[in-house]
């Protein structure tokens, strides 16, 4: 079996890699960069900018076909991002998404994975029921990004009926792990949240975090989203199918469990700042349908995550000999 990865210099993407090869895939692996904390596992690695038609169909073009392609590449990061960039984000994913599933199309693959998100959804109310995937219309998304994500849904969706593509798209919750970006304005909460405690020196300290705390979010290991991933590539599920943990807990639980697994004493310190949406609850029972269940809960998470980002922290701010 071979298989594409788009977007294989990142977090997500760099996991995915190790997963497929560990299941005895050749993989090609393409990225607008190269990784940035680990060596790749890919038997290939393409330099490539999916935003251009050619070098997507460069990215396609194998001997044989690929049977797997998975659309991971994106111009993201977490909310400060999210909403500092809008025009960005809207273009370069917009560019990205319609030449990749176009060039997936042409070039006659297997299967095409789209990773899109959760932000697709409209705003909750704390303790609102579930949203089912069908929930997303009307759509009524909270930012610029979940917009491109919803459209380039719609395009995939097109493609598969026009053309016959076999389309998979998860929306996907928030997802932590090690070698996720931990700084530079890119970060997501829960690597923001262990760097800010990693830099406070000693054993106690207060951090900046945005919003009030009360912020209702759920957080998936990432190994948990990847074997998501894969099994739903491999099912027969068409249509949008929602990937994340079932564990719901506020802004304020998760420094908290940060703060334990450092063995540090964290004050937080609320600040004004683009928090995103109040609450999350989506329905799983799509991906569970297929045998999936998250494995790692946030502490366990956490603790897998913070000595990680912990080691960065020190590696940046020890001076070089
Ligand atoms: P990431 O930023 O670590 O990885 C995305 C990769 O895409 C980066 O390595 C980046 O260099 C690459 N890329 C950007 N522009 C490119 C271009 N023009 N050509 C080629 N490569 C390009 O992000 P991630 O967290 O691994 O997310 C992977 C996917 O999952 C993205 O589509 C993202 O929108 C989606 N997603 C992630 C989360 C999350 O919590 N991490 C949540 C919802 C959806």
């Amino acid at each position: 079996m071979k298989a594409l990865v788009c977007g294989a210099g990142g977090f997500i993407g760099g996991h995915l890699v190790k997963r497929l090869k560990d299941d005895g895939y050749w993989v090609r692996g393409v990225d607008v960069k190269e990784p940035e904390f680990a060596e790749t596992e890919a038997d290939e690695f393409l330099l490539l900018d999916l935003r251009e038609p050619d070098q997507c169909a460069e990215a396609v073009t194998v001997d044989g076909n690929f049977d797997h392609v998975y659309q991971l590449a994106a111009d993201m990061g977490g909310m400060g991002f999210i909403h500092s960039a809008e025009c960005e984000i809207m273009r370069n994913n917009a560019f990205i998404n319609l030449s990749m599933v176009h060039a997936a199309s042409q070039a006659g693959v297997g299967r095409y994975f789209f990773s899109s998100s959760v932000c697709i959804y409209r705003d909750m109310e704390v303790e609102e029921p579930e949203l089912t995937e069908d929930d997303a219309y009307p759509a009524f998304p909270d930012n610029e990004y979940g917009w491109e994500k919803l459209y380039a849904e719609r395009v995939a969706q097109a493609y598969s009926r026009n053309t016959g593509l076999k389309v998979r798209i998860a929306r996907f919750q928030n997802c932590y792990g090690p070698q996720g970006t931990w700084r530079g304005g890119r970060e997501k909460a829960p690597a923001a949240i262990c760097r800010k405690v990693a830099e406070v020196p000693g054993q106690s300290g207060t951090i900046d975090v945005w919003g009030n705390g009360s912020a209702v979010r759920s957080y998936t290991y990432v190994s948990d989203m990847v074997d998501g991933i894969v099994r739903l590539t491999r099912s027969d599920v068409e249509g949008p199918v929602n990937i994340g943990s079932p564990e719901y807990v506020t802004v304020a639980e998760l420094v908290a469990t940060v703060a334990e697994v450092a063995g540090k004493d964290i004050e937080p310190r609320y600040i004004e700042g683009p928090v995103g949406v109040q609450s999350r609850n989506f329905s799983h029972a799509r991906i569970e349908s297929l045998g999936w269940r998250a494995e790692v809960s946030l502490r366990d998470g956490i603790a897998r995550t913070y000595p990680w980002i912990d080691d960065q922290v020190r590696e940046v701010s020890e001076p070089v000999p």
